[in-house]
């Protein structure tokens, strides 16, 4: 069924592009058990409570025919979503349920900084290394996702090493306090994707402000994204994004799953190839 006897074209696209693979969807959420990695506040602070299955029924008494669990979770467990409301200088923005769904999609641009986090896990990104990025690959877009790659999806098992805690606090990369300013309040990208366990350096608590990445996204109405794996499958520019947290009224985050859009080049067929060699035909 269709309005005027036309077919939707945007939508027949996109459906005929991923049918044929030329649009790729990558999952970028990390697998949410009661094993996956979880920020570990210093005291005095309170910790969220990891996430835990609870199971209920499963083919037995409580439910001959059926399974099903109870889940039990803090909200910024996993792949997560910040809301605006989950910082002090966001505090009368909105809630998870309250972000608007236009916002979740949209271009995703990647900056790798694997190579200086694996010399320095207390690297932290500089105002200077994004506009180096822009100079390479345009201005970041409106509405884009900016993914920070770090490399640290390859310790998402080893909690420990995630973490990386020692005497002295956390030590995972980052971003500056001058840079977390600068993207709140000078860029008009609507979220910081990481691969850690929060947006924020792991020794962030020390900066002025504490927690800046926090501070100055939440504070201009922009959100984060932890926790994130297979960046490395993305370009640095050209994938879109689509984030799907729950929409849970009053939360001030939400696990969330998210996708990437990339486009794929068919590599040539042989006949495909001869055609391409071959003296244009006109
Ligand atoms: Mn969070």
């Amino acid at each position: 069924m269709s309005l005027n006897g036309t077919e939707p074209q945007l939508i027949g696209s996109f459906l005929e592009a991923l049918s044929s693979g030329a649009l790729e969807v990558l999952d970028l959420t990390a697998p949410l058990s009661s094993g996956t990695p979880s920020l570990k506040l210093p005291d005095p602070f309170v910790n969220l409570i990891d996430f835990r299955l609870e199971e209920v029924a499963a083919f037995n008494e409580p439910g001959p025919f059926w399974r099903h669990n109870n889940i039990h979770t803090g909200e910024h467990i996993g792949t997560h979503l910040d809301a605006p409301a989950h910082w002090i200088s966001g505090r009368d923005g909105d809630d998870v349920s309250q972000v608007p769904p236009r916002r979740l999609i949209g271009p995703a641009v990647v900056l790798d900084f694997s190579g200086q986090a694996a010399l320095d896990p207390d690297f932290t990104v500089e105002v200077a290394d994004i506009q180096a990025w822009e100079a390479e690959h345009g201005p970041l877009p409106d509405g884009a996702w900016l993914l920070l790659r770090t490399g640290w999806d390859k310790f998402a098992d080893d909690e420990a090493a995630f973490l990386n805690i020692d005497d002295t606090g956390s030590h995972t990369p980052g971003i500056s306090a001058e840079c977390a300013r600068w993207l709140g309040e000078e860029r008009p990208i609507t979220g910081l994707g990481v691969e850690t366990v929060g947006i924020d350096a792991g020794n962030a608590g020390t900066f002025d402000p504490p927690f800046p990445a926090h501070y100055y996204l939440m504070g201009n109405n922009k959100y984060g994204l932890t926790l994130l794996q297979n960046l490395a499958q993305l370009p640095p520019t050209g994938a879109m994004l689509i984030v799907a947290p729950l929409p849970i009224v009053g939360g001030t985050g939400s696990p969330a799953r998210v996708y990437a859009l990339v486009e794929r080049r068919p590599e040539p067929t042989e006949a495909l190839a001869e055609t391409l060699g071959a003296e244009p035909t006109l």
